[in-house]
C-alpha cells in the first residue's frame, strides 16, 4: 500500500515536471534554477540556452525548443524509456512551434521541417551529429514541390534526411550512401553534387530508401512524429555512447549532465541565390583583431560549410553580395558581444534574403587573441579592466615564452588536408620530429643520429622515460590529463597530446592508421601542446613577441590589483636585467656558487677546499676570489638600481667543486701504470684522499648551507665583504643599491646567533674603511621545518625570511627529489597517492602549513618582517595565489616565469575582491 502510494506519487511529481522549453521560455527555465545563468547552461546545454537567450534578446532565431538535460537523465535511467509527461510536452511544443511558424509539421500543404540538435553543457565532440530536415516524406515532398516550385531543392533536402537519419539515429555507416551518391555523379557526368537534377537526387532518395531498409530490417519512417520521437531518443542515448565516455573520461567531464535536445524550425540556406549559409567569429581569433572573420556560401545548408566541399567565400564579400543581410548579421554580432561580452562565434543563414541565427558560444581563441581581446573590449567599456586581468590565463601567458607554430603554417597544413587529429593539450609548446614507436629508437635516433623525434605510443610506461625525455615530443592515442604520459611531459617541459583517440597505432607494422590514412614510423609529425592538435609534416615554428603590447598592457593592469610584489631569481647581471624587463621588483635569490665554477676561479676555490686547515693557502685563494666576487655583485646592484638584491652565500655541499671519487681513482690509476707525471700523480692523490675524507652519506643532509659557512667562516666572512665593497662602490657611483645577505639551510637560532652576528660585524667594517653608509638586511632562508617551527626565534636575528620550497619539500616530505621524479613520484600521482608533483605546485596542507606557522611566528616578533619565497612555485599560479593568502611580500622566481607570476598575483587580489570575470 505504502509502496503504491509512494510511486504514485513519484509520478505526479514526474508528470508535473517541465521537460520541454520553448525557446521564449527561457526566463522561466532561469526561474526554475534560481536565475543562474551556468544552471541554466546545465539545464538546457550550451547550444539550447543560448538559442533562449538569443530569442529573448530579440536576435532573429528560427523557433524551437528544447528538451532538458533532466529529461535525458530521466530516460537514461528508467532504462531508456521517456519519463512520464515528456513526449506529451514535447508535441505541445511543437504544436507551439506551428502556431508561432504558421506551418504544419506533417502537412503537405504547409510544411513544417525541423532540425534535432544535441547540446550538453559542454560542447563535446563525442555527442550526436544534427539531423536536417525531419518532417520530410513522400506525401510532404510532393507538397513542397508544389508549394516551392523547386522539385530540386526539396528532393536534395529529402536525401539528405534520409542519410543523415539513417546513418545518425539508425546508425547505419556512411560509405554506402556515399558510393550511391558517387554512383550518381558518374552516372550524371558530373563532378559535383551541385550539377545535379531533381531527377537524380529523386532517384538518390529511393536508394537511400532501399539501402536504409536492407540495413535496418523497417522502411524509412513516413510518421513525422515518429521521425521525431527516434531522433530524440538517439540523442539521449548518444549520452553514454562510447566516443561521448571516452571524450568525458579524457576531458575531465562530469558523466552525470546529459544531454539537451533541440528541436528548432528549418531555414533554407538553399533555397537559390538569396539564400546563403556560413559561420563566423565576431573577432579574429587568431590575432583578436576587432573585426568579424568567417565563411559562407550561397545557395548551400549548413553543414556544407564546415563539410568543406565547397570553397567556401570570406566574410566579407556577403557584404557586397547581400549588402542588407549584412549589415542585419554585423549589427547582431555587436550586439551579442555587448551581451555575452564575450567574441562569439555564431552560425547563421540567410534564406531568401532573411537573415537567421542558428547559433552562438563564446569563441575559441589563440592566446595573442584572447589577450588582445580582453584589452580591447576593456578600453571600449565592455568589461571593465579587472574583468580583462581574470580573463586571460597564466598558460596563455605562458604561451608568449614558448615556441608555437606559426598561424599561416597551420592554416596551409590545414587546407591541405594534413590536420590528422585532436587530442588533449596536456604540456604546452610545438614540437616537429620524425616518429618513433618505441623508446629505445626514439632514444637512439636522437643521441646518436642527431635527429628530432616524436615519441608515440599508445601510452607509455615508466620504462618509457628515457625515450620520452631525449624526443622533442610526446603523443599517446590513449589516456587523460593524469595519465604517465602527461604527468612525465609536464614535468620535463615536452610539448606533449595525449589521448588522441582517432590514432589507431599498429606497433607490429610500425605505422599508424588515422581513419584511411597510414603514417610510417620515420614520417615527419608536428605537435601543438598548447591546443592538442597534431598536423603531418614539419610545420614552421616561432617564438612569439613577449613585447607585445597587449600583453604589456594587460600586464600593468594585473599590476595594478596585486598586492604581492614579484621578484626573480637572477645569478648574473644580464639575467637581472631581462627580469627586470619583464617587470621583476627585486632580486629574491642570487646563488652566489654559480660563480665559483667559472675556470678561472674553480681551481682557486678547489685549492682553498683541499687545504682548509692551512689559513694562509685559505687566505691566499680568497684574496684571488674576492675581487671577482665584487665585480659580480656590482653588475648586479647596477641593473637593480633601486631594487632589492637578495644574495645568498654559499650553499651546496663543498665536493659539488670537486673531481668525483671515481674520476679521481680512475685518474691516479691511469697515471700509476702509464708512469707519468709524478707532480700530477701526487697532486690528485691528494685530491682523492681529500674527496674520500670529505664523503658524506646524505650530501644535502650533510655539511651544507649554514652548517658549512660556520665551518669555513673565512669563505661567508669573504663573500659579505664582496658584498658590502660592491655596494659601497657602487653607492659612490650614485647607484641606489639595497643588498641582503641570506643564510641558508638554518635550523636553529643559534646558527644565526653565531654566523650573522659575525658577518654583521665584517659588513659594518666594511663601510667603516670605505667611509659609506648602506641600507642592508641580514635574513635566512626558510628550509627545514624546524626553521619554521622555531620562525620567532629566528626571526630575533633574521630581518626577512626567504622560503626555499624545494627544499623545504624535499625535508618536509623527506623524499629526494631528483631520486622521485625520476621514479615513485609518477607512480604516486598515477595512483593519485599525491594529487600532484608538490615540487611544482606548493603542497598546501603540508609544505603550505608550515609556511603559514613560519609567517605567523616571524612577525609575532618582528612584525614589519620581509617576507617571500624564492623556490621554484614562486612561478606557478596556484602557489603564487597560496602566497598572496598567507601574505608573503614577493614571490621570486625564474626571469621567464615573472610575467605569468604578475598575472596570478593580479587574478587571486581580484578573486579576493569578489571580481569575476563575466
Ligand atoms: P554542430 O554542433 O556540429 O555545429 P549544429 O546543431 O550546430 O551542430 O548543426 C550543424 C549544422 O546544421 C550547422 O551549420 C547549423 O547551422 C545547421 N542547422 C542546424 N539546425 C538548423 C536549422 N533549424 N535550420 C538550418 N540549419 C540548421
Ligand atoms: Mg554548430
Ligand atoms: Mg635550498
Amino acid at each position: 500500500m505504502w509502496l503504491l502510494y509512494y510511486d504514485q506519487s513519484l509520478e505526479e511529481d514526474l508528470m508535473s515536471n517541465k521537460w520541454v522549453y520553448l525557446f521564449d521560455e527561457v526566463t522561466e527555465a532561469e526561474k526554475y534554477v534560481d536565475g543562474d545563468w551556468e544552471k541554466v547552461r546545465a539545464l538546457l546545454g550550451g547550444k539550447g540556452a543560448n538559442l533562449g537567450d538569443m530569442t529573448r534578446a530579440g536576435v532573429p532565431v528560427p523557433p524551437g525548443f528544447t528538451v532538458t538535460t533532466e529529461a535525458c537523465n530521466a530516460y537514461l535511467a528508467a532504462g531508456e524509456q521517456f519519463p512520464p509527461g515528456m513526449w506529451e510536452q514535447e508535441l505541445g511544443a511543437l504544436r507551439a512551434t506551428e502556431a508561432k511558424t504558421g506551418k504544419k509539421f506533417g502537412d503537405p500543404s504547409n510544411p513544417l521541417l525541423v532540425s534535432c540538435r544535441s547540446g550538453a553543457k559542454f560542447s563535446m565532440p563525442g555527442m550526436m551529429d544534427t539531423v536536417l530536415n525531419i518532417g520530410l516524406n513522400d506525401e510532404v515532398v510532393m507538397g513542397m514541390t508544389e508549394l516551392t516550385g523547386d522539385e530540386r531543392f526539396v528532393y536534395d533536402s529529402y536525401r539528405r534526411l534520409v542519410q543523415m537519419f539513417g546513418s545518425v539515429v539508425m546508425g547505419i555507416a556512411d560509405e554506402p550512401f556515399e558510393e550511391i551518391l558517387t554512383e550518381a555523379r558518374q552516372q550524371a557526368g558530373v563532378e559535383s553534387d551541385s550539377d545535379l537534377t531533381a531527377a537524380d537526387w529523386k532517384e538518390v532518395t529511393e536508394k537511400f530508401k532501399r539501402l536504409f531498409k536492407a540495413e535496418t530490417g523497417r522502411d524509412f519512417p513516413q510518421d513525422p512524429q515518429e521521425q521525431i520521437k527516434l531522433a530524440t531518443e538517439a540523442v539521449f542515448k548518444s549520452w553514454n555512447g562510447k566516443r561521448a565516455i571516452d571524450y568525458r573520461n579524457a576531458a575531465k567531464i562530469a558523466h552525470d549532465l546529459g544531454t539537451g535536445v533541440n528541436i528548432q524550425t528549418m531555414v533554407f540556406g538553399n533555397m537559390g541565390n538569396n539564400s546563403a549559409t556560413g559561420v563566423a567569429m565576431t573577432r579574429n581569433a587568431t590575432t583578436g583583431e576587432n573585426h568579424i572573420e568567417g565563411d559562407y556560401l550561397t545557395n548551400a545548408q549548413g553543414e556544407d560549410v564546415v563539410a568543406g566541399i565547397r570553397l567556401t567565400k570570406p566574410i566579407e564579400q556577403l557584404e557586397s553580395e547581400m549588402p542588407e543581410s549584412y549589415a542585419q548579421f554585423a549589427e547582431i554580432c555587436r550586439k551579442l558581444e555587448r551581451h555575452y561580452r564575450e567574441m562569439q562565434d555564431v552560425e547563421f543563414t540567410v534564406e531568401q534574403g532573411k537573415l537567421w541565427m542558428l547559433q552562438t558560444r563564446d569563441g575559441k581563441r589563440t592566446a595573442q587573441a584572447a589577450v588582445r581581446i580582453a584589452v580591447d573590449m576593456a578600453e571600449d567599456g565592455l568589461i571593465t579592466k579587472e574583468q580583462a586581468v581574470l580573463r586571460v590565463t597564466p598558460e596563455q601567458v605562458d604561451f608568449f615564452l614558448h615556441p608555437q607554430f606559426k598561424a599561416e603554417s597551420i592554416q596551409a597544413a590545414v587546407d591541405a588536408g594534413e590536420k590528422l587529429a585532436t587530442g588533449l593539450n596536456v604540456s604546452p609548446g610545438a614540437a616537429v620530429g620524425q616518429i618513433a614507436f618505441d623508446a629505445d629508437l626514439a632514444e637512439r635516433w636522437a643521441k646518436e643520429e642527431g635527429k628530432e623525434v616524436i615519441m608515440v605510443r599508445p601510452e607509455t610506461r615508466p620504462d618509457d622515460v628515457h625515450g620520452m625525455l631525449a624526443a622533442r615530443g610526446i603523443m599517446t592515442s590513449r589516456g587523460g590529463r593524469t595519465s604517465h604520459a602527461a604527468l612525465v611531459a609536464r614535468q620535463f617541459g615536452t610539448p606533449a597530446v595525449v589521448g588522441v583517440a582517432a590514432l589507431d597505432i599498429d606497433l607490429d607494422k610500425r605505422e599508424m592508421r588515422v581513419g584511411a590514412r597510414v603514417i610510417k614510423e620515420g614520417d615527419w609529425i608536428s605537435l601543438d601542446g598548447t591546443v592538442g592538435d597534431v598536423y603531418l609534416g614539419q610545420l614552421e615554428t616561432v617564438v612569439p613577441d613577449i613585447d607585445d603590447p597587449y600583453l604589456i598592457k594587460l600586464l600593468s593592469w594585473a599590476d595594478e590589483a596585486r598586492r604581492l610584489q614579484v621578484w626573480a631569481n637572477a645569478d648574473y647581471p644580464p639575467d637581472a636585467r631581462q627580469a627586470r624587463q619583464f617587470g621583476a621588483q627585486g632580486i629574491g635569490l642570487c646563488r652566489t656558487e654559480h660563480m665559483f665554477f667559472e675556470p678561472e676561479r674553480l681551481p682557486y676555490v678547489q685549492r682553498m677546499i683541499m687545504h682548509q686547515d692551512e689559513p694562509a693557502v685559505v687566505k691566499e685563494s680568497l684574496d684571488t676570489l674576492l675581487p671577482y666576487q665584487r665585480e659580480d655583485f656590482a653588475g648586479l646592484f647596477r641593473a637593480m638600481d633601486g631594487l632589492p638584491v637578495i644574495i645568498r652565500l654559499i650553499d651546496p655541499p663543498l665536493h659539488e667543486f670537486l673531481p668525483t671519487q671515481l674520476d679521481l681513482a680512475l685518474e691516479v690509476d691511469e697515471l700509476q701504470r702509464s708512469g707519468g707525471d709524478t707532480a700530477v700523480l701526487a697532486e690528485k692523490r691528494d685530491q682523492l684522499e681529500a674527496v674520500e675524507k670529505m664523503h658524506e652519506a646524505n650530501p644535502m643532509l650533510g655539511l651544507r648551507g649554514v652548517r658549512l659557512g660556520i665551518h669555513l667562516a673565512a669563505l661567508t666572512r669573504m663573500q659579505v665583504r664582496a658584498i658590502f665593497e660592491a655596494a659601497c662602490q657602487v653607492a659612490k657611483e650614485g647607484v641606489d643599491v639595497q643588498p641582503e645577505v641570506m643564510i641558508p639551510l638554518t635550523s636553529h637560532v643559534n646558527e644565526l646567533r653565531v654566523q650573522q652576528s659575525a658577518l654583521e660585524e665584517e659588513g659594518k667594517k666594511v663601510m667603516a674603511e670605505q667611509g659609506v653608509t648602506i641600507n642592508y638586511k641580514f635574513g635566512t632562508m626558510i628550509e627545514i621545518p624546524r626553521a619554521a617551527l622555531t620562525a620567532d626565534e629566528m626571526a630575533e636575528y633574521a630581518q626577512f625570511f626567504s622560503y626555499g620550497t624545494n627544499d623545504l619539500t624535499q625535508t618536509t616530505f623527506g623524499i629526494s627529489r631528483d631520486d622521485a621524479e625520476k621514479g615513485f613520484l609518477i607512480e604516486y600521482m598515477e595512483k593519485k597517492i599525491l594529487p600532484e608533483n608538490p615540487f611544482a605546485s606548493i603542497d598546501e596542507a603540508g609544505v603550505g602549513k608550515l609556511m603559514e606557522i613560519g609567517v605567523k611566528l616571524g612577525r609575532q616578533t618582528r612584525p614589519e618582517m620581509e617576507i617571500g619565497i624564492c623556490g621554484e612555485h614562486g612561478g606557478d599560479p596556484k602557489s603564487v595565489a597560496f602566497c598572496h593568502k598567507i601574505g608573503l611580500n614577493y614571490v621570486s622566481c625564474s626571469p621567464f616565469r615573472v610575467p605569468i607570476a604578475r598575472l596570478a598575483a593580479g587574478q587571486i587580489a581580484l578573486v579576493e575582491k569578489g571580481v569575476s570575470a563575466k
